[in-house]
């Protein structure tokens, strides 16, 4: 088979070792006789797949006992319309949600919410052309929000938090944080109690596109408004432990393979250490002249995606050309701004890193 790094925002690269577990248990999961894929979700075999998966993500980010885990579908665009709909009813209608605008994710969110809530873009870096995280002295928060927004790492634009808002609202009031993981979820060592909930599709650094994981403190669970679909109520979805309609099996199956993978390799600061050190030479290669350009301020650079324009636009088919020559693929930069990404989850080694800043040094003539 030949060498590849593939460099996809999603659905992306996913551990060798995981798929290769995957492939020679396809046929015959430990004997049972059966492919996962071919298992009733009430079976016991199912049963102690999602079990150990459940068990082994709560370890990974050490989730506090007050939280549930649950698995949906739907992706993060669902919990746009998902987390209105089962957090809005905390207020009086209609309640505001506060938002913090960083970039094309967390504007999606903003409209989607707005159907169901008055919202409140506390603070947007849009002027700036998503280039910064704006800091939280800047932010207009409502005095009394049904909880606070923010997509913590913006996989188009670059752009990562650095640091864990405070949502006290006025008076002292307590205000959930709410954050959209999808793209850095068990890339860095997370406190997970200082959110309300998080929510991440699973198609980047988790698993296979189907399934969305949620971890929602207990006293979230029931605030929903009451036109929220019966099959997304997240207190319906974890009092029936993730199994109110059929679950993503498969799906949730290869997610178990990579959290196990993933304590194997020394979990979430293990990858985080590599994930800084992988950013550190991207970003070194990037800044080391004006051939290339990425537009994030610094302390905002997202360790995951990282997009970026050469100086002559006129090169990018050329780029890209060089790249899949060398086994470098989906190096093309989401359709909306354009230029290049490299997206860089836990699963991309270090070889294949320094393989494109190998190509990226060649191309520039360095
Ligand atoms: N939020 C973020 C941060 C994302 O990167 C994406 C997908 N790229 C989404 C939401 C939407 O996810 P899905 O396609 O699973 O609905």
């Amino acid at each position: 088979m030949t060498q590849v790094f593939n460099f996809s925002a999603g659905p992306a690269v996913l551990p060798k070792e995981v798929l290769q577990q995957a492939a020679s248990e396809m046929l015959d999961w430990h004997g049972s006789g059966m492919s996962v894929m071919e298992m009733s979700h009430r079976g016991p075999e199912f049963i102690s797949i999602y079990q150990q998966a459940e068990a082994d993500l709560r370890e990974l980010l050490n989730v506090p006992a007050n939280y549930k885990i649950l698995f949906m579908q739907g992706g993060g665009l669902g919990q746009n319309s998902l987390v209105p709909l089962n957090l809005a009813g905390r207020k009086a209608q209609p309640a505001t949600i506060d938002f913090v605008q960083t970039g094309s994710w967390s504007s999606k969110s903003i409209k989607e919410a707005a159907r169901y809530a008055k919202v409140n873009v506390a603070a947007s870096g849009e002027a700036g052309g998503f280039t910064t995280v704006p800091p939280q002295e800047s932010w207009r928060l409502s005095d009394d929000a049904a909880y606070l927004h923010v997509c913590t790492n913006e996989t188009i634009d670059g752009v990562e938090f650095n640091f864990v808002p405070t949502v006290q609202g006025a008076h002292g009031r307590d205000v959930p944080l709410v954050a959209d993981m999808s793209s850095h979820i068990l890339s860095r060592v997370i406190d997970v109690s200082k959110y309300g909930v998080i929510f991440a599709g699973a198609q980047k650094n988790i698993g296979p596109a189907g399934l969305t994981l949620l971890i929602v403190r207990e006293d979230l669970l029931d605030c929903a408004l009451p036109i929220c679909p019966g099959v997304f109520n997240w207190r319906a979805v974890a009092d029936a432990d993730s199994m109110l309609n059929t679950p993503p099996t498969y799906a949730i199956y290869i997610a178990g393979l990579v959290f196990a993978h993933l304590k194997r390799l020394g979990g979430v600061a293990a990858m985080e250490q590599r994930n800084i050190e992988k950013a550190r030479l991207l970003y070194a290669a990037l800044d080391a002249d004006d051939f290339y350009r990425n537009r994030v301020a610094p302390e905002c650079r997202s360790r995951m995606n990282i997009p970026f324009y050469l100086r002559d636009e006129s090169l990018n088919d050329q780029f890209l050309a060089g790249a899949k020559a060398r086994g470098l693929l989906q190096l093309k930069g989401h359709k909306s701004v354009g230029g290049m990404r490299a997206s860089i989850y836990n699963a991309m080694p270090i070889e294949g890193v320094q393989a494109l800043v190998d190509y990226l040094n060649e191309f520039a003539g360095r």
